[in-house]
């Protein structure tokens, strides 16, 4: 068969553009493709909530791909292992309450299953800022991460959404719009992003869960912004966490979808 390349950039534009058109108004619009806002894509999805994720990088997987200082395995504790055996994802038990995962394998069917459940994926996307309407945040404006990274001059689009989740890492990029430009008080005890603490894995790895809340009304922060917005600490390559706290994100705004 003859290949035209005019039908090849056709298929691409056409394909591309009905992935944006579904994607403008949704139920949940996840910012961040780490392991938080990946589980969290996975969950909404499978319920069948229309589900848009961006991601800012070429590579979906935010921390995961490194393991620990670039030596790609994860570690996870018991509760981690049992959102790692749901999603098929092998994991070897190291000693008693730890077990390891190759980051790579971990990263990609995470990004799979979300996929696969119905999330759609935009991947060198950057959300720069938040509609907000009658103290409700209700989209996110997003741009090209080529056009932020040339610093062009290059208005956003924007994307209505019922919920936002935050899930944006270390960066809390999402809580700390709302903060500067919005103005507004989150619901952290300094009304503030408190911003991380310096590291320690036991404490960090419950406060993920705890802090996995609403911020404001209509934003949520999952993973790794969770504890930054509130104040806790980081807690380098345990992944426990973050996989927990996408499923409890899912969880918190799947009651509100109802
Ligand atoms: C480069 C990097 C270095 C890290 N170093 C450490 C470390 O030294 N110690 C430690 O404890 N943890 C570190 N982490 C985080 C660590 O890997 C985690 O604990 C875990 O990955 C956090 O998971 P998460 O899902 O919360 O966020 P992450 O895995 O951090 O994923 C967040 C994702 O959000 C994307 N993103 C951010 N802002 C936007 C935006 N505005 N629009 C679209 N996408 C956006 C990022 O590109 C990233 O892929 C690092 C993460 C990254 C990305």
């Amino acid at each position: 068969m003859k290949l035209d390349e005019t039908i090849i950039t056709k298929a691409i534009v056409d394909r591309y553009t009905e992935k944006l058109k579904d994607a403008i108004s949704v139920d949940v619009a996840i910012v961040g493709g780490g392991p938080a806002g990946l589980v969290a894509a996975y969950h909404l999805a499978r319920k069948k909530k229309k589900v848009v994720l961006f991601e800012r990088k070429l590579s979906i997987g935010g921390g995961m791909w490194g393991g620990g200082m670039m030596f790609n395995e994860i570690v996870v504790q018991e509760e981690g292992k049992r959102v790692l055996d749901e999603l098929s994802i092998s994991s070897r038990k190291y000693q008693k309450g730890y077990y390891t995962a190759d980051s790579v394998e971990a990263a990609s069917t995470l990004c799979s299953s979300a996929v696969k459940a119905g999330a759609r994926i935009f991947n060198l996307m950057s959300v720069e800022d938040v509609m907000v309407r009658e103290g409700k945040v209700i989209g996110v404006v997003i741009n090209w991460t080529a056009v932020e990274m040339a610093q062009l001059h290059v208005d956003p689009l924007c994307v209505q959404a019922k919920y936002v989740v935050d899930a944006t890492g270390h960066a809390t990029e999402v809580a700390k719009v709302i903060e500067r430009k919005v103005g507004a008080h989150l619901f952290t005890e300094t009304g503030r992003v408190i911003g991380e603490k310096s590291l320690w894995a036991e404490v960090s790895e419950e406060t993920t869960l705890e802090n996995t809340k609403e911020i404001y009304p209509g934003v949520f922060v999952t993973g790794m912004a969770a504890n930054a917005t509130f104040g806790s600490y980081r807690m380098g390559p345990i992944f426990g966490g973050m996989l927990l706290s996408g499923e409890k994100v899912a969880k918190l705004i799947l009651k509100q979808l109802k």
